[in-house]
């Protein structure tokens, strides 16, 4: 789950990580004395989990008399699509250099690895691209607590060695809180000494629990409510909804969707011997997302009984079309009970995809 800057920069503060001082507002009548504290001119960021807000209008520097103002004026805004629901007003830090550094999991190599850059700021993802040699790379073996002093010097490579004692603190972070990304851009210096004036951290969702967070932020309250049923779902942008049982028969379904020119809306995993419960809150939790047009229940009756999802499928009673697909187990009896509550079975998963591509709009 992503956390939202003025969040991690309450971890990375009791970290030892140096941050600006600020607070945190919901509307404009929130700035209160506390803005005097902070010399003459703020930061205003909107606290909206989009990269590159500074460019896309959602970071305002002020001086203190209009802040107000343009607090208004960023609450009024969308970044990205996404509205302003908080802003985060920081004092003005004097920026004489701004560096890049993250650490994240290189997956192929199972370990962390720490990027830094000395050209930080917002290009970083151009920096990679057409000038990869200023970004340096370190991995580091996940069981030490500290970053060695020689992986530091070849990190660093001739930049201010202040900024090293603040890159180990969030190495820390990062392994403290299960992060997969930690990450700081820009990270400065100023007369006052080096700070991370934008902080990102995404806590593993495996870890949440560890980490004291109920809620995951990242899910919709269906991707939620599946979870909690233990279903494997995912939404996505089409308008056909795809219920398999298995990874494998799942993929495929979406796969000859896609081949047969329609986009899939989600898909849904209802996992090995689903009874009549199980499916009928599958096809209720996949028809309740809007642009579903048409639902196929691709299902292979093992252990799972056909009849039992054909009762499934008839109690849920979605108004959507369903294109049913069942083989196995008592295949024949889930046919008579589907076909009396007049539902379409096809026999094959070609028919059940190319009939749903038909009927979904596009
Ligand atoms: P992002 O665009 O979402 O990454 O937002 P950032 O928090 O990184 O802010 C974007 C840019 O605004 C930074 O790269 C800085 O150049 C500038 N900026 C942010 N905070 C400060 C600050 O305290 N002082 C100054 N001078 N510039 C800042
Ligand atoms: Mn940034």
């Amino acid at each position: 789950m992503k956390l939202l800057e003025f969040e991690a920069k309450e971890i990375f503060k009791k970290s030892g990580i140096p941050v600006g001082i600020g607070f945190v507002i919901t509307n404009p009548d929130e700035i209160d004395d506390r803005i005097n504290y902070m010399g003459g001119e703020v930061v205003l960021k909107a606290q909206v989990d989009v990269g590159g807000r500074g460019k896309a209008g959602g970071v305002i520097i002020t001086d203190v008399k209009s802040a107000r103002e343009n607090a208004a004026l960023l609450f009024s805004r969308e970044i990205k699509g996404i509205p302003v629901e908080k802003i985060l007003v920081e004092e003005k830090l004097p920026i004489e250099n701004e560096y890049y550094v993250s650490i994240t999991l290189d997956r192929a190599k199972k370990e962390p690895v720490i990027l830094f850059s000395a050209t930080g700021g917002v290009d970083i993802e151009q920096t990679a691209r057409e000038n990869p040699d200023a970004l340096q790379r370190v991995w580091i073996a996940p069981v030490l607590h500290d970053i060695p002093p020689f992986m530091m010097r070849r990190l660093l490579n001739g930049v201010p060695k202040e900024l090293g004692p603040v890159i180990n603190s969030l190495y820390r972070v990062y392994c403290e809180s299960d992060a997969l990304l930690a990450e700081i851009n820009p990270l400065v210096t100023t007369p006052k000494g080096v700070y991370a004036a934008d902080a990102k951290l995404i806590v593993d969702d495996n870890a949440l629990y560890r980490q004291g967070i109920e809620v995951n932020r990242d899910l919709t309250d269906r991707e939620r409510r599946a979870e909690k049923f233990g279903f494997s779902y995912v939404e996505l942008d089409g308008s056909i909804g795809v219920i398999g049982n298995g990874a494998g028969l799942t993929m495929s379904t979406l796969d000859l969707i896609s081949h047969y020119g329609g986009k899939a809306a989600n898909f849904l995993d209802v996992g090995g011997g689903a009874g009549e419960d199980r499916v009928c809150n599958a096809v209720k939790l996949v028809s309740e997302m809007p642009g579903v047009d048409v639902i196929i229940v691709n299902l292979l009756g093992g252990i799972t009984r056909c009849d039992e999802v054909a009762r499934g499928i008839v109690k849920a009673g979605i108004s959507q079309k369903v294109a049913v697909r069942l083989a196995g187990t008592n295949e024949a009896e889930g046919r008579e009970i589907l076909k009396k509550q007049g539902y379409m079975m096809l026999d094959t998963m070609d028919d059940v995809v190319k009939y749903a591509v038909s009927e979904a709009s596009l």
